[in-house]
């Protein structure tokens, strides 16, 4: 295997690996968070972006000790899983590159490292907004448009730039949108190894589902090949057992969103199940970071109700992804006690996997990828996103809606007047952006941070 550079991502598993050290102690951390976090602030962290960033992505003082340690299991998960790819690389053993699309917890059980292409769109963010732009120009230097999605755009940049770990092979899907699934080609073009596409459903209902889980048993067989090894089934069974305490967690934390007030756990909840679902899908600190959200979720809503009503004043429901070029959650608590109480990329409505034998363990894990965010709204119909909507403002009983209009998602910029009389008719006050989710260029922060305080205040919430 020839020799690659992969700088950039051996410092974010660095910054993973400080984040982890520091939160080991979630007490001490606590108090130097809240110690170093005025000056910082007011020093602007020195205008070093990746400091920014690193500072929010530990809550900027604002997580409880609590919080700081299930924070410290995600980083532990992470570390884990990309730093594994990195050492593995180093040693000249195989790494699978993976879309988010693909049950990813197959390759764990091949006990083969791999890394989520897509996922690679968030580690820029960590060494700032310079090395965000450096990885949008290698891609459009190579002659792919800006009106491809960004978050498919990063991991074609850090490829081009020769920051991504060669593979001996590439797992993809054809869904949820023609970025996802034409940057596949090209990522499959570029990574120059036999590549395996699941076929795209276009239906939720149990002929698409055994399509997709037929294709999902024809990729093992293809990494059987390719690796020249058989799929331990009984470690997936470990793996996928360990993934379904991790979905049980996550869904009681969703569902105790429900609750008026809130626990309040938006932001860790978007910060670290999403990264850990796409890098560490079946890793027991995976489930300890679910088993400690959910403890803290609920003592929140039994024994701190008192606080949380005091805490609580705007519900926020968050549409379409969210932005990762910066926070706003966080600063939505600070600034106007507005709460994310439903976001639609971490929202865990995942069922349990039956795991009594391999087909059904299979069948799941193609219903488990088919409630990740982009993919349960975006594969299909407008019904989808519609059916979203409606759900989820029936169940969370959200003050107002924010929809974070991606300028990419083609497929939603053809159906706005349905999604706007939707929301609409459900009366719940609701703040439709355009934006590019992680392209700082092509936003500015004041100006979100301007149309949201905008929005409250018109809307009487504030
Ligand atoms: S954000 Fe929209 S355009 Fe981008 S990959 Fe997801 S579904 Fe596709």
């Amino acid at each position: 295997m020839e020799a690659v550079s992969y700088d950039y991502l051996d410092n974010v598993v660095n910054i993973w690996r400080f984040g982890r050290k520091l939160t080991k102690h979630p007490y001490l951390a606590y108090f130097n968070i809240k110690y170093f976090a005025p000056p910082m602030i007011k020093l602007n962290f020195f205008n070093r972006a990746e400091l920014k960033f690193a500072f929010e992505s530990i809550g900027q003082g604002q997580l409880s000790p609590q919080e700081l340690k299930a924070m410290y299991y995600c980083l532990d998960a992470l570390v884990e899983s990309v730093g594994g790819v990195l050492a593995a690389a180093r040693n000249n053993e195989p790494v699978v590159w993976f879309d988010y699309t693909v049950p990813s917890i197959i390759l764990n059980a091949f006990g083969v490292a791999s890394i989520c292409t897509s996922m690679v769109s968030k580690t820029p963010n960590y060494l700032g907004a310079d090395c965000l732009i450096e990885h949008f120009e290698a891609a459009e230097n190579a002659g792919v448009s800006s009106e491809i999605c960004s978050m498919t755009r990063l991991p074609l940049g850090a490829v081009l730039m020769n920051q991504m770990p060669k593979p001996v092979a590439l797992l993809t899907t054809a869904q949820p949108c023609d970025s996802g699934r034409t940057v596949s080609q090209m990522l499959d073009y570029l990574a120059d190894a036999p590549s395996f596409v699941i076929d795209s459903i276009y239906d939720k209902d149990e002929e698409s589902i055994g399509h997709y889980s037929a294709d999902i048993m024809a990729m093992i067989e293809f990494l059987e090949k390719i690796l020249d090894r058989k799929l331990d089934w009984d470690k997936l069974k470990t793996h996928v057992e360990e993934l379904n305490l991790f979905n049980y967690y996550l869904r009681e934390v969703s569902q105790m969103h429900r609750a008026i007030p809130s626990p309040g756990l938006g932001f860790i909840f978007l910060e670290s199940s999403w990264p850990l679902r796409l890098f560490a899908s079946g890793y027991p600190s995976a489930t300890k970071f679910g088993k400690t959200i959910y403890d803290i979720g609920k003592q929140r809503i039994t024994k701190d109700l008192h606080k949380r009503k005091k805490e609580e004043k705007i519900r926020v429901m968050i549409s379409g992804a969210p932005m990762y070029f910066m926070d706003i959650y966080l600063w939505m608590q600070k600034e106007f006690h507005a709460y994310v109480v439903a976001d639609y990329l971490v929202q865990t409505a995942n069922p349990e996997i039956d795991t009594s034998t391999r087909e059904s363990m299979i069948r799941g894990l193609a219903i488990d990828n088919l409630h990740l965010g982009m993919l349960r709204q975006s594969h299909g119909p407008v019904e989808f996103i519609i059916e979203d909507i409606e759900n989820l403002i029936d169940e969370y009983s959200p003050d107002c809606l924010i929809f974070c209009g991606n300028i990419h998602c083609k497929h939603k910029k053809s159906v706005p007047k349905i999604i706007n009389d939707t929301c609409k008719k459900t009366g719940v006050p609701t703040l439709n952006m355009s934006l590019d989710l992680f392209d700082p260029r092509a936003n500015s922060e004041d100006t979100i941070k301007k149309q949201i305080k905008d929005f409250f205040i018109n809307n009487g919430l504030v």
